[in-house]
């Protein structure tokens, strides 16, 4: 059986499993269910050299109740991390902050949580979520640098259209971008899906963003092959530390974190927590079953 199929096979079959067995997968990744589970994790994370942005797992509110709590949640976060002078930004998701059935609702979300973070010395990172919402995502981003200099997007080099989209970023204002593969699945008009063009794609952007004026750049990855092309472009283009760190997600490539963080690199860990842990670790299987092959290697070695 190939590997795509044998994923796509543990993936469909996740929702059968135990909860508790995808606890035991998914604690790897995700810092636990409150506040003071993240702030714990953030604090090891510091100690280590690294800083953290924290999310608050969720996406794809349906009310206005659960908008609320969402905001209620980081702003707790924002003064919390401030109070504990912790190194620590956050990193939200449109959909969560009522998006898909409330765009103005969301902007005002999206508006508290930034004055709050500018408030704090805090930043704001808006995650790119599916393609049917990069477009509004890009909008809501450009409305808010105009107010803030604390907040920063993500482009997906999976994306066909990044390029452009960065370009148009760069033109028009102080940009700070993370960049990533991107998780979610994208029909093939759209989007790279093969790996080496999503992995030439990812280095162009970076290079794109480096060589421009962008102000910052996040280089979200944990592939060796896109780290090594990145620090090479850092030293060959003389790009300083205040402009770019590495990012990684908690749980994910300790050793080549490790490495870089020891090579003088300023490195950020991605921290979700949250009681809708199940429901993301659900989704993002369904969204991309080569993650199931993550998890049955997770379960296999722990066993
Ligand atoms: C800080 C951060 C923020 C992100 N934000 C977004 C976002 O806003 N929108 C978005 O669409 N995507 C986001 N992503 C996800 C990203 O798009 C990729 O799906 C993910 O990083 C895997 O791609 P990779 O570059 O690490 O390469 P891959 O080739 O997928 O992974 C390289 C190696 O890393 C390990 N690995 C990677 N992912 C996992 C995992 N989940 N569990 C266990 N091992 C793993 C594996 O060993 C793999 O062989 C983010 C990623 C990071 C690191």
């Amino acid at each position: 059986m190939s590997v795509g199929l044998f994923n796509r096979a543990v993936a469909a079959a996740m929702p059968f499993v135990p909860r508790s067995l995808v606890w035991r997968f998914s604690r790897r990744y995700i810092a636990g269910v409150g506040l003071e589970d993240a702030y714990r994790t953030v604090g090891e994370l510091n100690a280590l050299n690294c800083s953290a942005t924290i999310d608050v797992l969720g996406e794809d509110s349906t009310d206005l109740e659960q908008v609320q709590s969402a905001v209620d949640l980081y702003l707790e976060a924002i003064r919390d991390i401030h109070a504990k002078s912790l190194q620590c930004g956050i990193s939200i998701k449109l959909s969560e902050l009522g998006l898909r059935f409330d765009v103005e609702r969301c902007r005002e979300a999206v508006r508290t949580l930034i004055a709050s973070a500018a408030d704090h010395g805090s930043f704001v990172r808006i995650d790119m979520e599916d393609s049917s919402v990069t477009s509004v995502t890009l909008d809501v981003y450009r409305e808010m640098r105009r107010e803030f200099d604390n907040v920063g997007i993500v482009i997906q080099s999976c994306l066909r259209r990044s390029e452009q989209d960065i370009a148009e970023l760069m033109d028009e204002g102080p940009t700070d971008v993370r960049v990533c593969k991107g998780i979610y699945i994208e029909p093939e008009e759209i989007a790279f899906v093969e790996p080496d063009e999503i992995r030439s794609s990812f280095n162009s952007l970076l290079e794109q963003l480096c060589d421009g004026d962008a102000r910052r750049v996040a280089i979200a990855t944990h592939d060796p092959a896109l780290v090594e092309h990145a620090e090479t472009l850092i030293e060959k283009l003389d790009v300083k530390e205040d402009r770019y760190e590495f990012q990684m997600l908690l749980g994910v490539a300790g050793n080549l974190r490790r490495d870089l963080v020891a090579r003088g690199h300023p490195l950020r860990v991605y921290v979700p927590f949250g009681d809708r842990w199940y429901a993301y670790s659900m989704r993002r299987l369904r969204e991309n079953p080569n993650i199931a092959g993550h998890v049955v290697s997770n379960l296999l070695s722990r066993a």
